[in-house]
């Protein structure tokens, strides 16, 4: 019996999953790990409608050629000699200029927003999820002038497209962080913005999938297709060949190998960052950025999440302790009385976010192929924009009319 099969179970094939199952489509999920562990589950868990500006911005040149000379720094291209890497880094700096941003910006919002809207509908629907939904916004703490300026330049730009921003004080951070002091310049206020605990997210929806009959194929890699007449017609696994309807491959950081195994070019990096849970001892209440250090804070009550570094890296899983080591230094630089302790590196979580060249999500049909659809390179928003994207891809699947424009994901803009 032929089914729909997604290739990848990180959050992105599961919330896809999630919409197609609501259709009545029968789904199987493959994925070469266990489902316990990917990009999807240890991550800082935030929701944010506010970051309407892709990675590939105009200023990420500069900063990211300066920060190449700090192992401690929050970005990091591992100079190599690659032909993937050098055509992705080519793309990216091509890519990085106000032209584009700007008409990336309704794009990225619009998925946000959806997203935002469906996350609200799945808590309201799911009440048994426990997923640590906390719809307090998120402060992007500063501590220069520098930083300052670009924070507050972009709070006006968020407000010129219809967002919330807020410039707060000192003195407001104080009444918002009681319990602690706060090392900070001042903080933008993204009222719109939320986080929620993405293994709590991972594990009810895997669990949820299973319940409504959908099935997955763990430890199972995917190794090649077989086609015919424009559309593929098995997937090729480690464990033989399986018939399949239509496909859907959302393959995070691997999903250029995948594309690459259908003859089209699908240009990804992965970019690499760690996190660790500590106890949240003295108590910080709100999700911020630490924005010098693009460190994410992520409290669930009495535990709290510190996660950040984005080193392009391939898709090489090692750790690198000095990065872990820049994670860690930021906290006491902000918040001089939080007891933290250097995780065991055990302890530490490593993900690999799937990063476009443009910083663009792909999102559609991939060329060539009528019946292959394609739901990657969400790079640090992957955990914000996965339900817009799973339910996009249902749309397309039943052929219906989407949600929102979605000309800006464009598969195959890099062939
Ligand atoms: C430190 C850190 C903090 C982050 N914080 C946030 C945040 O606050 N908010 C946010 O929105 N995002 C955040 N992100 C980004 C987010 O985690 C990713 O964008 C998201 O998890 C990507 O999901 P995915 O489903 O595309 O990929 P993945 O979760 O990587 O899933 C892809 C799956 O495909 C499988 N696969 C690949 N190739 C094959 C194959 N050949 N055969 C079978 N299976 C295959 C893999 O095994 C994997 O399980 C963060 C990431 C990091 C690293």
């Amino acid at each position: 019996m032929k089914s729909t099969i997604i290739i990848g179970g990180g959050i992105v094939g599961l919330f896809s999953a999630y919409f197609l199952q609501k259709e009545g489509v029968e789904v199987t999920i493959i994925d070469r790990t266990d489902l316990k562990d990917n990009c999807s589950t240890g991550n800082a868990g935030m929701i944010v409608p506010s970051h309407i500006i892709p990675l590939a911005a105009p200023g990420m040149i500069t900063k990211g050629i300066s920060w190449m000379f700090s192992s401690k720094s929050p970005f990091y291209i591992h100079p190599r000699l690659d032909y993937k890497l050098l055509q992705w880094c080519l793309l990216f700096f091509k890519s990085a200029n106000q032209k584009q941003v700007e008409k990336a910006i309704p794009f990225l919002k619009n998925l946000s927003l959806l997203s935002k809207a469906l996350y609200l509908n799945f808590k309201d629907e799911h009440p048994e999820a426990h997923l640590a939904l906390q719809e307090k916004g998120l402060m992007m703490i500063y501590q220069t002038e520098a930083v300052e300026k670009e924070e507050v330049e972009f709070a006006h730009l968020a407000r010129k497209y219809g967002l919330e921003a807020e410039v707060l004080t000192p003195s407001d951070i104080r009444n918002v962080e009681s319990n602690l002091e706060v090392m900070a310049k001042g903080a933008v206020l993204f009222p719109g913005d939320a986080h929620l605990d993405p293994g709590a997210l991972y594990s009810f929806l895997k669990m949820y999938l299973e319940e409504k009959g959908v099935q997955f194929l763990a430890n199972t890699q995917v190794l090649g297709f077989e086609k015919s007449g424009g559309k593929v017609s098995h997937v090729l696994t480690d464990k033989g060949s399986i018939p399949a309807e239509k496909i859907l491959l959302c393959g995070g950081s691997w999903s250029g190998e995948l594309a690459k195994m259908l003859g089209f070019s699908l240009p990804m990096m992965g970019g690499k960052g760690y996190s660790f849970l500590q106890e949240n001892k003295p108590e910080i209440k709100h999700a911020s950025i630490l924005t010098e250090m693009k460190v994410a804070v992520s409290p669930y009550g009495q535990q709290i999440r510190f996660g950040g570094t984005m080193e392009i890296a391939g898709t090489n899983q090692s750790i690198n302790m000095n990065r872990v080591k820049g994670i860690f230094e930021s906290i006491n630089r902000y918040y001089p009385d939080f007891q933290a302790e250097f995780p065991k590196e055990e302890n530490i979580w490593k993900g690999l976010r799937p990063c476009s060249p443009d910083g663009l999500p792909y999102i559609g049909f991939a060329p060539v192929y009528s019946n292959v659809l394609v739901g990657s390179g969400h790079s640090m928003m992957g955990i914000s924009l996965a339900p817009a994207t799973g339910k996009l891809l249902a749309e397309l699947h039943q052929q219906k009319d989407n949600s929102i424009e979605i000309g800006g994901f464009e598969v195959g803009r890099f062939n």
